[in-house]
């Protein structure tokens, strides 16, 4: 048997394996699984980036925790929450979403149609959006530099952003008191100093009763975090589906992995 699992950055329903919306991809009712099954003749299976990712995190330092939660920055904002060794998916799995809780009800339009949602003060395309008022700069690494030259209003967008991802991180805290936050995702991974950043203003804003009991952390498993926990989520959900047949256990061959498109699109395979 060979398997396919992808991680993808949006809205999966679990149960079909149906994107119902991809703000990233700018995507909607797109039938995913049907589509690669017919392509690629393999059983696959597609759940959230993120919350493959929390798998990866979760399970491959072994590390016992009672509860993590994983944010990740970057084209979005979303979060993952790993109870034990389960993820937390939600009604129709789409817990974590954090992204499009409202901050600011005169705030920014987002993609979803609502005003003020958090992503719009974080994630890169807004960031940009609001930067094209006062320059041609067209990435957060062009802004980060921009803020390296003394310019002002770059420094503005920035620290804001990272003041709403400070935020982003208490609200998880208060909301699931997990023993753990991973953070992950570009603005991390690829920006040492806004990382730091983060990292401090992150611990200085957690609600004091729970600040001695939970670790922030920064992922260390960098761009093949989603490919890791796709492997290991295919294999599992492979182990459960043959538990009960003899022999299913010689079946399954070491992790390996692919990634494409920019760590919009990974997946793990499984032989
Ligand atoms: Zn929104």
């Amino acid at each position: 048997m060979t398997g396919v699992c992808v991680g993808f950055p949006g809205l999966i329903n679990h149960k079909d394996g149906n994107v119902i919306k991809s703000s990233q991809l700018v995507w909607e009712d797109v039938p995913l699984l049907r589509i690669l099954e017919e392509q690629l003749a393999f059983s696959v299976l597609i759940d959230n980036e993120l919350n493959l990712r929390a798998y990866a995190e979760g399970f491959l330092p072994k590390i016992k925790h009672h509860s993590m939660a994983v944010i990740g920055f970057g084209s979005g904002v979303g979060s993952a929450l790993m109870i034990g060794d389960q993820i937390h998916k939600g009604y129709l799995n789409s817990a974590g979403e954090i992204g499009h809780t409202i901050v600011d009800t005169n705030g920014i339009l987002c993609t979803c149609g609502n005003f003020g949602c958090l992503q719009t003060y974080i994630a890169e395309s807004f960031l940009v959006q609001e930067a094209s008022k006062k320059s041609n700069a067209q990435s957060l690494h062009k802004i980060i530099s921009a803020t390296e030259k003394g310019y002002k209003w770059a420094e503005n967008i920035l620290s804001r952003a990272i003041t709403y991802a400070s935020i982003t991180v208490n609200s998880c805290v208060c909301m699931y008191n997990p023993e753990r936050v991973i953070l992950t995702g570009e603005m991390i991974e690829q920006f040492l100093h806004v990382r730091d950043r983060i990292l401090q203003e992150s611990r200085n804003k957690i609600w004091s009763p729970l600040s001695d009991s939970t670790s922030i952390e920064v992922s260390q498993l960098g761009e093949k975090g989603v490919v890791l926990g796709a492997s290991m989520y295919s294999q599992r959900e492979y182990i459960n589906h043959l538990s009960t047949e003899k022999g299913w256990f010689n079946r399954i061959t070491p992790i390996s992995g692919f990634q494409k498109s920019r760590n919009r699109i990974v997946g793990g395979m499984m032989f």
